[in-house]
């Protein structure tokens, strides 16, 4: 076979919003087309009109903008293989499946969905195969004329694949090396429904990977056992010299337990299975994005494409989508399933987090505070950024315990930082640490640092060391944590000079003389 140009495609029907493992069966896609030089084909399945849900393509477009998974042709990117929504292939299909019922590859069938149950009760574990074909209603067991007259009036009536039993069939995966699959378990699958004049999945899926050039086709495990129906359909075609080549990537696994990540578990344990937010048309219902839960696209394209693949020892997990581009390896994919491991998910978004410029972080910032009705300054934010960007937070794991980890998205900052924006209003008693290091003579030693405080003219970070630093010596005074409790309220937060020099003389003053006449 002479040298093809490589082209992939990632196919997704448009049933709903785009689950993160077809993100992830995309993000190979791209990583094996820009690998190899080669195309990346974006084409919409909508052959199964009852599927279809409103507004799933744009939000399948607007996921892989977001995330800079770039397409060289198909739906609303252009190219000459169009059109790439198999619902406007129809003349397309019906060639094909004329040429397969020409060359005997496939007959009709009249069942009706009664008829096909009434049999499943008749018989034990019906499939409509060699064994049963014969006791149908199809041009194999009708005379020609029937058939004729059955398709003249209108009746309705499949095509159906003709799958000659007792061939060993083997599918040649990438990822799984032989599988074999005997041809007397499958059945003769429907290609198309005259009803609504399309084919079924399998036909346009075999005719557009044909049409289109594709020479591999990388998709998820489910597919695996459609594969050597594939491989039939393509002999029946006189395809085979240029069937792609198969890959059937792992499955995405529960973060615990066993079995398929589904969208429950997301759910319970608090992380999206979408790229972004999905508004459901029918139920009205409303499912968390990565988006709009604060991750950054490049930690979401990192964390995924470790989902069942590893560059190898020495290399840093950290990868932008050029070094994934230059060390994927489809061949070294596993073929057992990822566990999806949410907590590493947050920490690849803290890593992306912290590599940016701080001042980076002030839109998004921005947005967070405007919802609590405040509003501040790129540069107040940046500098907020910067004093508080390494601090942890508490969050509850799997299990149920309590446990710190990194500043992983833009909404752990609020918790952490709305003193800085907000005084506090009252003080927590029973908190530890203003039990702690409120003590008898906290109320006069924060009137004299007031005090002194007022007459600090250089109100710096390095203003306030300068000044403040010898008179601490000189009174002996501890004061930063009381002081403390009177700028945040609690036990965290920055520098004390960094914090003061931050609000200012006059808030830093005001909240010092309202824990004094509060806390007493
Ligand atoms: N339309 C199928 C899907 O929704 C495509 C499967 C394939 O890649 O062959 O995933």
């Amino acid at each position: 076979m002479s040298e093809r140009r490589v082209r992939v495609r990632f196919a997704p029907s448009p049933t709903g919003p785009l689950h993160i493992g077809g993100v992830r069966t995309a993000l190979y896609n791209y990583l094996f087309a820009r690998q190899n030089g080669g195309d990346l084909i974006f084409r919409i399945e909508d052959t199964d009109s009852t599927r279809f849900v409103p507004g799933a393509e744009e939000y399948i477009i607007e996921s892989f903008q977001w995330l800079g998974i770039k397409f060289d042709e198909g739906v609303s990117f252009g190219g000459n293989h169009g059109p790439y929504r198999q619902s406007e292939r129809r003349d397309i299909y019906r060639k094909y499946v004329r040429q397969l019922l020409d060359n005997g590859k496939a007959y009709i069938a009249f069942d009706t969905p009664e008829e096909l149950d009434a049999k499943r009760a008749e018989i034990e574990n019906f499939q409509y195969d060699a064994r049963t074909r014969g006791l149908m209603r199809n041009s194999l067991s009708m005379s020609q004329d029937d058939v004729k007259a059955l398709v003249d009036a209108g009746t309705p009536y499949v095509v159906r694949f003709l799958i000659e039993p007792g061939e060993d069939v083997h599918v040649d995966d990438m990822i799984r090396g032989d599988v074999c699959i005997n041809s007397s378990i499958l059945d003769d699958k429907v290609l198309y429904k005259s009803a609504d004049d399309l084919p079924t999945y399998h036909l346009a899926n075999i005719v557009d990977d044909h049409l289109m050039e594709v020479t591999h086709v990388i998709r998820g495990e489910e597919w695996l056992p459609s594969a050597p129906l594939h491989v039939l359909l393509y002999r029946a075609f006189g395809w085979a010299d240029t069937m792609p080549r198969f890959a059937h990537l792992p499955l995405l696994l529960k973060p615990i337990g066993n079995g398929k990540l589904s969208k429950r578990d997301g759910d319970k344990l608090g992380f999206p299975v979408f790229p972004l937010e999905w508004h459901d048309p029918k139920s009205g219902e409303t499912s968390s994005g990565y988006r709009e839960k604060g991750y950054l696209p490049g930690a979401v394209c990192n964390f995924l494409a470790l989902l069942g693949w590893n560059p190898g020892e020495g290399q840093s997990e950290i990868m932008s989508l050029e070094d994934m581009v230059r060390l994927f390896d489809l061949s070294k994919c596993s073929k057992n399933g990822a566990k999806f491991d949410y907590i590493k998910a947050a920490w690849f978004n803290h890593q992306y987090m912290i590599s940016r410029d701080d001042s980076e972080w002030a839109p998004d910032f921005a947005a967070l505070l405007e919802k609590q009705g405040i509003h501040s300054t790129p540069e107040k934010l940046t500098e907020v950024v910067r004093m508080m960007k390494l601090k942890v937070v508490e969050y509850t794991d799997a299990q149920g315990n309590k446990k710190k980890r990194n500043i992983s998205f833009i909404t752990d900052m609020w918790p952490l930082t709305r003193f800085f924006f907000v005084a506090p209003a009252q003080f927590d008693c029973e908190d530890k640490f203003i039990k702690k290091n409120w003590k008898e003579t906290s109320a006069s030693d924060m009137a004299a640092l007031a005090d002194r405080l007022e007459k600090v003219s250089d109100f710096s970070l390095a203003g306030l060391k300068a000044e403040i630093d010898p008179w601490v010596e000189e009174t002996g005074m501890k004061p930063w944590n009381a002081w403390r409790v009177c700028l945040v309220g609690e036990g965290q937060g920055p520098d004390m000079y960094e914090l003061a020099a931050f609000l200012g003389k006059e808030e830093t003053v005001r909240r010092m003389h309202f824990a004094i006449q509060t806390l007493g």
